[in-house]
């Protein structure tokens, strides 16, 4: 059985060809920069070929054709014959309070995801023009929608409602829903399996740490609560968001700066002129960050600083209120790959059962690993993220699910 997952943001659409017998990718690829001059197609197979073009695609609809045109050429395709994919998996950013899991995609569920346009206006129409594309491309294949949102909705209300006035509530939805779900579901089950225990005996918490950042705690493999909000914006500081701020900086900020004259260019401040980026002034990447640190500039020293130190506060506040946790997940880009961010979180979190292996910390691998010393009462462990694999295991357990109350 092979399964397609589909990722449209707000530029690109990603692509993932999985054989589910074996969970093994057969391809994958990204078309990059849609609607621009230096639009390009990179696609891999798993004879580890890889192909990088430069191509003229004005839209996420041309970008999906592209893609199964490709997956279908006869020389260098993957698949025969379009009925050899037994459905389509598509991550959704935002699922708002109407999808707290995944589902089959049907007329309604069109209907349902086009009022989610306006509470994330980037991605939920590309998501969208995907799927049509899809339907288009691959008529008679089923798709599934996997909602970035949906793995948060167990969170109880006195955590995802924010002390405005209720009706902000009522009539516009403005509440917490928290992203990066996939994952954080991923990797606490994953961690399930490296202790040996079941979700519903773990007090976990997962820290996503990527270009976006975020922290889930997780009791019984249920979410209690998660940093990031309404928008991805809320929580840890990040590469070029700002994350948790004094809410009445923003209306000083449009009193001292008339450049500031509409929402678009406030959220450009906030989301991508912020973090990492705003605070050093030289780029929203850990790496280059560590390294300028590492060569003396002071600025991103005090960027490096600033984003462990509201990492840790996020941890430390999410093991106050689990009562104290077994297990505490790295994953993503400097989850999984920066040592240094790491161990800076971990330092002296010894009053929390935190201890880390420094050694351990150190050891370069690709592999899910435990990083907490014997002692440490709190088993620390990086694990890298399977974002797609999760998405394509949820849309067979979708399908499955609907064939069974079909039949
Ligand atoms: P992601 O959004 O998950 O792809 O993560 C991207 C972030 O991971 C960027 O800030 C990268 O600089 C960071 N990253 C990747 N590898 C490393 C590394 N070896 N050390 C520090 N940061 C890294």
């Amino acid at each position: 059985m092979k399964v397609l997952v589909v990722n449209c943001g707000s530029s690109s659409t990603k692509y993932t060809l999985f054989e589910m017998e074996s969970e093994k990718k057969i391809a994958w690829g990204i078309v990059e920069c849609i609607g621009l001059s230096e639009a390009y197609y990179k696609r891999q197979t798993s004879d580890a070929k890889e192909k990088k073009t430069s191509i003229k695609v004005t839209n996420h609809t041309e970008a999906v054709e592209l893609i199964i045109e490709d997956l279908l050429d006869k020389k260098t395709g993957s698949i025969a014959n379009i009925d050899e994919i037994a459905v389509v998996g598509h991550r959704i950013v935002h699922g708002g309070d109407k999808f707290s899991k995944s589902v089959l995609v049907t007329k309604e569920v069109k209907k349902g995801l086009k009022e989610c346009f306006s509470i994330a206006p980037l991605h939920t129409p590309a998501h969208y023009a995907g799927i049509l594309a899809v339907e288009k491309m691959l008529p008679g294949i089923p798709s599934v929608l996997v909602f970035d949102t949906a793995f948060h909705q167990t969170m109880p209300d006195y955590a995802y409602m924010y002390a405005l006035p209720y009706e902000y509530y009522e009539k516009h939805h403005i509440r917490k829903y928290g992203f990066h779900g996939t994952s954080h579901n991923y990797v606490s089950q994953r961690a399930a399996a490296m202790l040996r225990k079941s979700l519903s005996e773990l007090k976990l918490i997962t820290a996503h740490l990527g270009n976006g950042s975020s922290i889930t705690a997780i009791e019984k493999g249920k979410v209690i609560d998660t940093s990031m909000g309404f928008t991805p914006l809320q929580g840890v500081m990040m590469g070029t968001r700002c994350g948790d701020i004094d809410p009445a900086i923003i209306a000083y900020i449009i009193k001292k700066y008339p450049r500031y004259k509409n929402d678009d260019d406030l959220n450009t401040l906030m989301n991508k002129e912020s973090g990492l980026l705003g605070i050093s002034g030289l780029s929203g990447d850990m790496r280059t960050t560590i390294k300028a640190s590492a060569e003396g500039n002071k600025k991103a020293k005090l960027a490096f600083e600033m984003l462990c130190y509201s990492i840790k506060k996020y941890i430390s506040a999410y093991c106050g209120i689990l009562n104290g946790i077994d297990g505490l997940v790295f994953t993503a880009g400097i989850g999984e790959n920066s040592m240094a961010v790491r161990e800076k979180i971990c330092a002296n979190l010894h009053a929390l059962g935190i201890e880390m292996d420094a050694k351990k910390n150190n050891e370069p691998s690709v592999e899910e690993r435990f990083v907490s010393t014997a002692n440490s009462k709190v088993k620390i462990m990086i694990i890298p993220t399977n974002e797609e694999l999760m998405i394509a295991r949820e849309s067979k357990v979708c399908l499955h699910a609907s064939a069974q109350t079909d039949e």
